[in-house]
């Protein structure tokens, strides 16, 4: 168990082996607070190699937290496009808004008071005050419970908060007190490159194979122990492409719940047939001329999953005065991907918005 796991014995042979294996990250090149935060809340959900070119990309967009408290939504929804979990970016701004009220702009070097930043929880509080301020505080993520489970032969659920806060509690003490930076990124270097979560775990370049309780027994495949997860929930949905020769309708998700803000096609909930697609638009006070079935398409969110079948509906020409629905507009079509951010889980559809004058392009 991880509680009588003489874990200080872990801390020296972690700090030798991390300068020689550390790769190289974009924002370990400058680890500023700013740079920290943003990197640590886009691999939140997604992977090392996905994120770089995301982060770039928002950096020099919103090289600062200034710049980021004033973006517009709309663009920094767009640029926050292709990573998913849209939330984090709308959270990320709410905290940029509450750090140049509050702190002057720069993010308080203080656990504490990072931790009440919206959208920051103990392990984002924990890399930024360890990696950008050097404060001594855990930062314990999947990776690095995972690494900690194996190392002491613990078989808690790391689904539970209380098996996370206990790593917490017990780290605290040995993390030193003028190296905590190096040995917040060594843990997460370990799990990410060596203890790895899918596929057998590197043990003989491990730093820790010495001393570690899963290797010593060859327990690690079944470590760590995850409760089973919720089941997802699974909603139909029929997704309309409803468009003229220039334009296609989009409509603008509720500021609140899921996709809050985003963009989208028309859709509804059930697999519809094209007669009761007609009804719905004639419902929007619009003239259907042919309706043609598309494809089908699955996305998954973290507890939700969409099965979409979708419709392509040529309509009279699309006028603005015609539109009496709140929340409607009609986007030109050729330009709509580049202004509108439209989230990944209608990616199968938007190919249908670059039909431009008849012509479908490839
Ligand atoms: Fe993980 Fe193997 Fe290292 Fe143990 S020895 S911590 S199982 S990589």
């Amino acid at each position: 168990m991880l509680k009588d796991y003489p874990i200080e014995r872990l801390i020296q042979p972690l700090l030798e082996w991390y300068p020689s294996h550390a790769r190289v990250l974009p924002w370990r090149e400058d680890a500023s607070p700013y740079r920290v935060w943003v990197s640590e809340i886009m691999l939140q959900q997604t992977r090392v190699e996905a994120v770089k070119p995301y982060f770039e990309r928002f950096l020099t967009a919103l090289p600062d937290i200034a710049s980021l408290a004033q973006c517009p939504q709309d663009r920094l929804l767009k640029l926050w496009e292709g990573l998913g979990y849209y939330n984090r970016a709308r959270n990320m701004q709410a905290a940029a808004r509450t750090v140049m009220e509050e702190y002057g702009g720069e993010l308080p070097a203080d656990y504490e008071a990072l931790l009440k930043l919206k959208g920051i929880g103990n392990y984002t509080a924990g890399a930024i005050a360890s990696i950008a301020y050097g404060i001594p505080v855990p930062a314990v993520d999947g990776n690095v419970l995972r690494i900690l489970m194996r190392v002491s032969e613990d078989d808690s659920d790391i689904m539970k908060q209380s098996v996370k806060s206990e790593a917490e509690r017990l780290l605290l003490p040995v993390i030193p007190k003028d190296n905590a930076a190096m040995l917040t990124q060594a843990m997460m270097e370990l799990g990410a490159t060596v203890c790895v979560p899918n596929g057998e775990p590197k043990c003989g370049e491990c730093p820790w194979q010495k001393h570690c309780l899963a290797f010593a027994h060859q327990s690690f495949q079944s470590l760590p122990r995850k409760g089973k997860p919720k089941p997802r929930k699974i909603e139909e949905k029929t997704v309309l492409v409803i468009r003229d020769g220039e334009k296609v309708l989009l409509h603008r998700r509720p500021k609140k719940g899921l996709l809050a803000g985003m963009y989208e096609f028309p859709n509804l909930e059930g697999h519809l047939s094209r007669e009761e697609v007609a009804r719905y638009v004639e419902g929007l006070e619009l003239l259907p001329l042919k309706i043609e079935p598309l494809e089908q398409a699955k996305h998954i969110f973290s507890h939700i999953e969409w099965q979409m079948t979708g419709y392509m509906v040529r309509v009279a020409q699309l006028d603005e005065a015609d539109l009496h629905k709140e929340g409607y507009v009609f986007a030109e079509s050729y330009v709509s991907e580049e202004k509108y951010a439209i989230p990944a889980a209608f990616s199968r559809y938007t190919k249908y918005m670059d039909i431009h004058l008849g012509i479908r392009k490839e």
